[in-house]
């Protein structure tokens, strides 16, 4: 009888009773709003903009609604409007695309490398083509920075960095988000901290900054802020800044900031869990692992490995009979999106010519959740099963 692992690939854990606590204590008083405070009060938004940027090292930091909306203000506060090209990765989350129409903009897809990274080859050839990067480091794979940042400062490219999967990341000892003009985080339930919906944003341009704020729905209170541009820098932005609104709230920062102090911790064991999936499935046959360069610093939130030049149908085999035995694969190859797995020509508001390099890697792209909630134990089974499976189809034992 073979082995069925009975864990929840979705099941996070729950939210830290210090965070629940000052939760309460917002509902409590209730000033939820972030601009609501009693004399004297500083609010919870302001302290976890205040702390993120201590983290993080940039000046700057604003808390926002969601993770997509920090995407769109960021476009917004570098000038990107409507009609404007926007270059970003043909692999990625759809929200990704989508804060890029939600300006009026057309992305411009780079292609995917093997090491699912953006092609630093196929950026340094479209360079010409825009004059914003939003670069995604989709399921928190870094590229090498440096060299994208050469790439993109010898062409005049403004680099907004999404954020969402490397939170807590780095490259060559920079945190993920301090290479570009402006970092985007998410705070969504899936992501590395979890308030259910919530966005941060980060950077150290004053006037950037400044228009991020007054775009968020700040109305003139500004000054409430604890890591924003003095005054002086709103006066400029303030008349000819639209009131976007999309601002975070003190219950969610509540939930946030105990998380936040957390963080380095919650990646350790995250990679503990990362490291034992990725040991058990190296060196199954047919199975390409991503290796990881030794300037990256990663969130092993997620896993993903490839099979690459499979037949479809072999892939699709794969992925059967590893959901018969409980663990629960995405597959970035698959003809019709299925939950977080659209593609570049799945988002069909924006037109873009075919990329076959990128074709074939996301043919092959394999991707698997790792929620906390699993002990190393689950991950090894968990690798003890796909590599069983796909070794069974490789091998031609299990062809339907
Ligand atoms: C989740 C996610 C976002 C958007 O975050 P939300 O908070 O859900 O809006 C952006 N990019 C990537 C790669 C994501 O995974």
């Amino acid at each position: 009888m073979s082995e069925i692992f009975t864990g929840s690939f979705t099941q996070q854990e729950p939210i830290p009773d210090e965070a629940i606590a000052a939760a309460v204590e917002v509902m409590r008083h209730g000033r939820l709003h972030r601009y609501n405070v009693a004399e004297g009060e500083v609010g919870e938004t302001a302290l976890l903009e205040r702390e993120f940027a201590d983290q993080m090292g940039p000046k700057y930091c604003l808390a926002v609604a969601s993770g997509g909306y920090a995407l769109a203000t960021a476009l917004r506060a570098v000038g990107v409007g409507h009609g404007d090209r926007v270059l970003t990765n043909a692999f990625t989350l759809a929200p990704v695309p989508g804060s890029i129409a939600a300006v009026g903009a057309t992305p411009v897809y780079v292609d995917v490398s093997e090491d699912l990274t953006i092609d630093l080859e196929d950026l340094a050839a479209k360079a010409d083509q825009a004059r914003v990067l939003m670069l995604s480091h989709m399921r928190g794979h870094l590229c090498d920075m440096d060299r994208l940042m050469e790439i993109c400062n010898a062409a005049g490219i403004t680099v907004i960095e999404d954020c969402a999967h490397t939170m807590g990341a780095a490259w060559n000892g920079v945190p993920s988000g301090r290479h570009g003009a402006v970092g985007c985080y998410s705070c969504q339930t899936y992501k590395h901290v979890n308030s259910g919906e919530g966005g941060l944003l980060i950077t150290d341009d004053a006037e950037l900054a400044a228009r991020a704020i007054m775009l968020s729905g700040s109305y003139m209170l500004y000054g409430r802020h604890l890591a924003a541009p003095d005054p002086e820098v709103f006066e400029q932005v303030k008349y000819e800044t639209p009131n976007i609104s999309g601002r975070m709230d003190n219950l969610r920062a509540a939930i946030l900031r105990p998380q936040l102090r957390d963080l380095q911790a919650q990646v350790a064991r995250w990679n503990e869990r990362y490291r034992t999936v990725e040991a058990g499935l190296r060196g199954t046959p047919g199975l390409t692992v991503v290796e990881r360069p030794e300037a990256e610093v990663y969130v092993g939130s997620s896993i993903q490995f490839l099979l690459l030049d499979w037949a479809a149908e072999r892939v699709q085999e794969v992925l059967r009979r590893c959901a018969d035995r409980g663990v629960e694969l995405k597959w970035f190859g698959t003809p019709e999106p299925v939950a977080f797995t659209s593609r570049y020509d799945s988002w069909r508001y924006a037109e873009s010519p075919a990329l076959p390099n990128s074709d074939r890697i996301l043919a092959g792209i394999i991707d698997m959740r790792v929620p906390l909630t699993f002990s190393l134990e689950d991950c090894a089974q968990i690798a003890r099963i796909i590599r069983a499976e796909v070794g069974a189809v490789f091998q031609g034992k299990a062809v339907t």
